[in-house]
């Protein structure tokens, strides 16, 4: 057990939770909550709805509340005038798709479609273009964001929400629920339309009985509802304070990088709708390392090199409620990837001929339950380098991480994984479902190109390795 929470320090640590960090300060990925000690979000989606929009709006009017409307583009195109009203009484509007359908069902140019489909609705109705957006059930699909047209767009998704969909939840029920969310900072969700799949038509009736109460309660408690730009700016104004000047530009100095890596080198994604492990395809540059199955790892060999995904480690961080938890997710996204990994790799000639699949980590001894071997790197700039990279981000970023360094500065050294291709596909490609194979072999062929320009979210795993240098 030991050894599984010291690998998993270090993964969260080094590989998901700094970079993770660093993004959500700066708001460059996805917005959830904000800070501030008077102010709350009100945000409302699926609408415009004739019958409800209105009442609503008159409701935000009579207590001077502010809101962030994430409308259906179809909607707003039957209900212009109710989009110029929300505009014209100072209220945010943001996308939520043309359609209310799930960004899973979408294909990534789809989902950009529908985005800037619902943006020139917009932009016709007020004259001003939307830079927020909200997925349908908060479902993110960053490749789509992230490509030329779709980047500028800013995920907004929520801290609370209160099943306010359903008629049955009841007024009370509801207000209750929304009260005990009642705090600065705070981003609640709610619906002002129900006609959308899983919703009731007349479920709106109730929030909005909820929804007056709570506005009653937080005049009282002196709370305003602002609008989602004006939180992120506020947001973004209180971390740089917090952060001291010099860091800051360090940090900077990091995103950068990050942006200039992962356009630099193309990474592919073992599954692009749910990105775990991403690789490519590279020369070893290390010493010569004699393999599990007898075969010679020398300099210039290809070799298949593993990322993890940022985001994805990030993710299982929050959402974990202890580190074990969050081992046990990544057993198990290993245990999922290695065999569609390995069916990539067959199916992919270049990394079928290649002769390991490669990772530099600070992983001691997880990897080995998976079929990798762990080999010291040896103590050239490489290894040195690595040490000092991740030793400098750990103290600048992280809140403890000059203790967390001392204690651990033993284990702190950077090994490197390796798996002989042939032990990969002998062990896992049989392994891995036939109607998953398929999936794997059917994403690819629809997007061809998704997986190389699109993440920019990869695991830090081996960048402090390119080249010699250290990163910073
Ligand atoms: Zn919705």
């Amino acid at each position: 057990m030991d050894n599984l929470l010291l690998w998993l320090f270090y993964i969260s640590t080094f590989y998901a939770f700094i970079p993770g960090i660093i993004t959500r300060i700066f708001g460059f990925r996805v917005f959830r909550r904000g800070s501030g000690e008077h102010e709350y979000a009100l945000t409302f989606d699926d609408g415009p709805d004739a019958q409800y929009t209105p009442l609503l709006l008159d409701l935000l009017k009579r207590y001077d509340a502010k809101a962030t409307f994430f409308v259906v583009g179809s909607h707003a195109e039957k209900n212009p005038e109710l989009v110029k009203r929300m505009y014209d009484e100072g209220h945010l509007i943001g996308i939520h798709n043309y359609v209310h359908k799930t960004n899973w069902l979408m294909r990534p140019a789809t989902v950009t479609q529908q985005i800037l489909k619902t943006d020139k609705i917009i932009y016709s109705i007020t004259g001003e273009r939307s830079s927020y957006y909200r997925p349908p059930w908060g479902i993110v699909n960053l490749f789509d964001l992230k490509k030329k047209r779709g980047s500028k767009f800013k995920i907004v998704l929520w801290s609370a929400m209160f099943g306010d969909w359903k008629e049955r939840i009841g007024a009370d029920r509801l207000t209750e629920r929304m009260l005990n969310k009642l705090q600065p900072g705070e981003v609640l969700l709610l619906h002002d339309c129900g006609t959308t799949a899983g919703a009731n038509p007349d479920a709106p009736q109730q929030m909005l009985i909820a929804l007056e109460r709570v506005l009653e309660e937080a005049k009282r408690r002196g709370l305003k509802s602002i609008r989602i730009d004006e939180m992120i700016m506020a947001k973004e104004k209180t971390m740089e304070k917090k952060i001291p000047r010099s860091k800051l530009v360090i940090v900077k100095l990091w995103l950068i990088w990050e942006t200039i890596f992962h356009k630099a080198f193309r990474l592919k994604t073992v599954n692009p709708h749910d990105p775990f492990l991403h690789y490519r395809l590279r020369k070893y540059r290390g010493q010569t390392i004699e393999l599990k199955n007898g075969i010679m790892l020398q300099k210039g060999d290809q070799v298949v090199e593993l990322h993890f995904d940022n985001e994805k480690l990030f993710y299982f961080g929050v959402r974990s409620r202890s580190s074990v938890h969050i081992a046990i997710q990544m057993i198990r996204s290993m245990e999922k990837e290695l065999p569609p990994l390995a069916h990539l790799v067959m199916e992919d000639s270049g990394a079928r001929n290649a002769k390991a699949l490669y990772g530099v980590s600070m992983i001691n001894r997880g990897p080995q339950q998976f079929g990798f071997q762990v080999i010291d790197l040896k103590d050239g700039l490489v290894s040195k380098s690595t040490r000092l990279y991740l030793k400098f981000l750990l103290s600048v970023i992280h809140p403890s991480g000059h203790s967390r360094l001392k204690e651990h500065s033993q284990q702190l050294v950077p090994k490197m994984i390796l798996m002989p291709i042939d032990v990969l596909v002998e062990r896992y490609a049989e392994n891995g479902s036939h109607r998953h194979r398929q999936e794997m072999k059917h994403s690819s062929e629809d997007h061809p190109d998704h997986a190389d320009d699109s993440d920019l979210s990869l695991a830090a795993s081996t960048q402090g390795l390119e080249g010699s240098t250290p990163a910073i």
